[in-house]
C-alpha cells in the first residue's frame, strides 16, 4: 500500500509538470515554532514531502517565525526531531526571519508604488472600520498620505521611534472589496520584542498574510499548500507576490485540516495543558503531539499509513480516532513479541506442584508470525493471574476461574480452583488450585475441554512493572464550550490509570521504545523516560480489539 493516494493537489502538480508550467516542484512545511507538532501537522508534512518525493522535487522545512512573542528554540528543535522521526529529510532549512530585510525592502517598494501607507489608527479603530461581509469598510483618514511621508514614517517605525500599536503599515487595496481580506490589510506592526533568531534587530514585524507569500516566493516554492481557512486569503497572497514584483511566482492550494474525534488539536489548548501541568509535558502519551504519540508507542510507519489513508479533501470532516489506532495495530501485528503481563495480580498457589521446582515452558513469540520463533517461560508452584479473572459468585457464561472451575493457563496446564482465601473485607487474596500434568500445552491432550484461557506470570521469576492506561483527555460528548468555561474544566479525570503488576522475566532487559503485545491487554510501549531496570514502565498504545474497519 505504498502507492500514493490520488488527490486533487497531486493532480494539479502532475498537470503543471506535464504542461511545463513548472519544471520542478518545490513544496514546504511551514510550522510556526510556538509549540510542538501534532497529528494534524503530520498530515501536512506527509502531503508536502510525499508529493515532492513522488515527482522528484524538493521540500523545505521553513520556520514561520514572524511572531517573536510566542516562539522559542525549544520548539524549533522539537519540530526538526519530529519531522525526521516521521522519516522525512528536508532539502532546505529556512527561517522566515532570515528574510526580514528583503520583506522590509519589498514593503518600501509597495510604498513607492503608492500601494501601502502608514496608518495611525489603533487596532480597534482598524477593526471597526473594516466593515462586514454585507457592508463596505471606511477609509482611514491617513490613507492618502504622500509617498514621501509614508517612506519617512515607515523608516522611523523601523528605527524604533514609535511605541507598540502606535502605527502600522497597511496595503492600499480596496476598502469596498467584497473580500474583507483585501480591505487594506495590515502588513507591518510595531512590536518591541526580542526574537529567538534576530534578537533585538527588529522592532517592526510583518504580518502572516504579507510574510507568507514572500517566504514562498523567495524560496521558489511552486505549490504552497495550506489549510482551508486560508482560501479567502488567496487573492491577497497573489496580490502580494505580484505587487512586490517577486521574480518567482508560487501558487496557494488549500485542503481540509485534519480533525480527530476525542482529540484536542489546537496548539493554544495543548500549550495550556502543558503550562497548567495537566499533563506531563508536550510528550505526555495522552497528547496528540508527534512527541506524545511516539512516547505512547506509535511508529512513524503507522502515522504515515494513516495520513495516506485519510487522503486530502477539499471539505471538512472529522476522522474517527479509531482509524489511527487501526494503523498501529496493523503495523505491530506481525512485529511485536506477544508476551504475558498481569496488570492487577492475584496470587495462585498450585498445591500439587512440587515445591522448589521450576519448569521452562515453550511459548511462541507471535502466533501470526512463526519467523519470530519461540521463548522459554518459567512455571512453578506460585503464579499470578489477573484479579478480574476470578469471581466468587460468577454470572452465567463466566468461563474464567471460580470455585470448582477448571481453566487453561496459556502455554502451560489446566488448573482447577479448589479453595479461596479471603481478607477481612471478603476480597479474594489467594487462590489454591491443582494442576493436571496430563494437560501440558503442546502435549496433544484431548481428554477434556475447558472454555477459558488465562494469562499468567510465574511469581518467583516475574519482573515488577507499572502499566499506564489511557483514555481521551477530553471526550467529544462534552465538546460544547459554555460561555466563560475553560476546556480545562472539562478534562477527563480518568485519562490516566496506573496499575502495578508483573511481566515475564525475559522482558527484564526491555528498554525505552520496545513494543509488545500483552496477551488480552493490547499493545504496549516501554516508556522512554520513566522506565528503569528496577521498575519497568509500560504505556498502553492501544487495546487489542476494535470494531473499526478501514
Ligand atoms: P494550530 O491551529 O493547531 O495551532 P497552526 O496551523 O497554527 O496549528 P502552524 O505551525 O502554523 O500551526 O502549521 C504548520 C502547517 O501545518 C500549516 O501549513 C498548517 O496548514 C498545517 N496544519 C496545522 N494544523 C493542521 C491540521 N489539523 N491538519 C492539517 N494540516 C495542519
Ligand atoms: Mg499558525
Ligand atoms: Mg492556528
Amino acid at each position: 500500500t505504498k502507492t500514493p493516494s490520488s488527490n486533487f493537489i497531486r493532480n494539479i502538480v502532475s498537470e503543471d509538470l506535464a504542461s511545463g508550467k513548472v519544471t520542478e516542484i518545490v513544496t514546504r512545511f511551514p510550522p510556526e515554532p510556538n509549540g510542538y507538532l501534532h497529528i494534524g501537522h503530520a498530515k501536512s508534512i506527509c502531503l508536502n514531502f510525499e508529493l515532492a518525493d513522488e515527482f522528484k522535487g524538493r521540500t523545505n522545512l521553513r520556520f514561520d517565525d514572524t511572531n517573536p512573542v510566542k516562539e522559542d528554540t525549544e520548539y524549533v528543535e522539537s519540530i526538526k526531531r519530529d519531522v525526521e522521526w516521521l522519516g522525512f529529510n528536508w532539502d532546505g532549512l529556512f527561517f522566515a526571519s532570515d528574510y526580514f530585510g528583503e520583506m522590509y525592502e519589498r514593503a518600501v517598494l509597495l510604498i513607492r508604488k503608492g500601494l501601502a501607507y502608514v496608518d495611525d489608527q489603533n487596532a480597534e479603530q482598524i477593526r471597526e472600520t473594516r466593515g462586514t461581509l454585507t457592508s463596505p469598510g471606511r477609509e482611514s483618514p491617513y490613507r492618502n498620505r504622500s509617498i514621501e511621508e509614508n517612506l519617512d514614517l515607515f523608516r522611523r517605525m523601523k528605527e524604533g521611534e514609535f511605541a507598540d500599536g502606535q502605527k502600522v503599515l497597511r496595503a492600499k487595496i480596496d476598502m469596498a472589496s467584497p473580500n474583507v481580506n483585501l480591505r487594506d490589510p495590515v502588513l507591518y506592526r510595531v512590536l518591541h520584542a526580542h526574537h529567538h533568531n534576530t534578537g533585538d534587530e527588529w522592532c517592526i514585524y510583518p504580518m502572516y498574510a504579507y510574510a507568507h507569500p514572500l517566504e514562498d516566493a523567495i524560496e521558489g516554492v511552486t505549490h504552497s499548500i495550506c489549510t482551508l481557512e486560508f482560501e479567502d486569503q488567496r487573492p491577497l497572497y497573489d496580490w502580494v507576490v505580484r505587487e512586490c514584483e517577486m521574480p518567482q511566482v508560487p501558487h496557494q492550494y488549500e485542503f481540509a485540516r485534519l480533525n480527530l474525534t476525542n482529540t484536542v488539536m489546537s496548539k493554544r489548548k495543548l500549550k495550556l495543558l502543558v503550562d497548567e501541568k495537566k499533563v506531563d509535558g508536550w510528550d505526555d502519551p495522552r497528547m496528540p503531539t508527534i512527541a506524545g504519540l511516539r512516547r505512547k508507542g506509535y511508529t512513524p510507519e503507522a502515522i504515515r499509513a494513516f495520513c495516506r489513508e485519510i487522503g486530502v479533501a477539499k471539505s471538512y470532516g472529522i476522522v474517527d480516532e479509531r482509524m489511527l489506532e487501526h494503523f498501529i495495530r496493523e503495523d505491530l501485528k506481525l512485529k511485536a513479541l506477544r508476551t504475558m503481563a498481569v496488570l492487577d495480580p492475584l496470587k495462585v498457589v498450585i498445591t500439587n506442584y512440587p515445591e522448589g521446582k521450576t519448569e521452562w515452558l515453550d511459548a511462541e513469540n507471535n502466533s501470526e508470525n512463526p519467523e519470530m520463533g519461540h521463548r522459554k517461560i518459567p512455571f512453578s508452584r506460585e503464579i499470578y493471574i489477573e484479579r478480574e479473572d476470578y469471581m466468587d459468585n460468577p454470572p452465567p457464561k463466566y468461563f474464567r476461574l471460580f470455585p470448582g472451575n477448571e481453566v487453561r493457563l496459556k502455554h502451560a496446564y489446566f488448573i482447577k480452583c479448589e479453595e479461596v482465601i479471603h481478607d477481612a473485607e471478603g476480597n479474594a487474596v489467594e487462590l489454591r488450585c491443582t494442576y493436571d500434568p496430563e494437560t501440558k500445552s503442546g502435549s496433544g491432550f484431548t481428554g477434556r475441554k475447558v472454555k477459558g484461557t488465562l494469562h499468567w506470570v510465574d511469581a518467583s521469576h516475574s519482573v515488577p512493572a507499572e502499566f499506564r492506561l489511557y483514555e481521551p483527555l477530553i471526550s467529544d460528548e462534552s465538546e460544547s464550550e459554555e460561555e466563560g468555561q475553560s476546556f480545562l474544566d472539562r478534562l477527563n479525570p480518568n485519562s490516566l490509570q496506573v496499575l502495578k503488576g508483573f511481566v515475564e522475566p525475559g522482558m527484564k532487559e526491555a528498554s525505552g521504545g520496545d513494543k509488545f503485545q500483552f496477551f488480552r491487554h493490547g499493545y504496549f510501549n516501554v516508556d522512554p523516560k520513566d522506565s528503569a531496570p528496577e521498575l519497568l514502565v509500560f504505556n498502553r498504545i492501544v487495546s487489542l480489539k476494535s470494531s473499526f474497519e478501514v
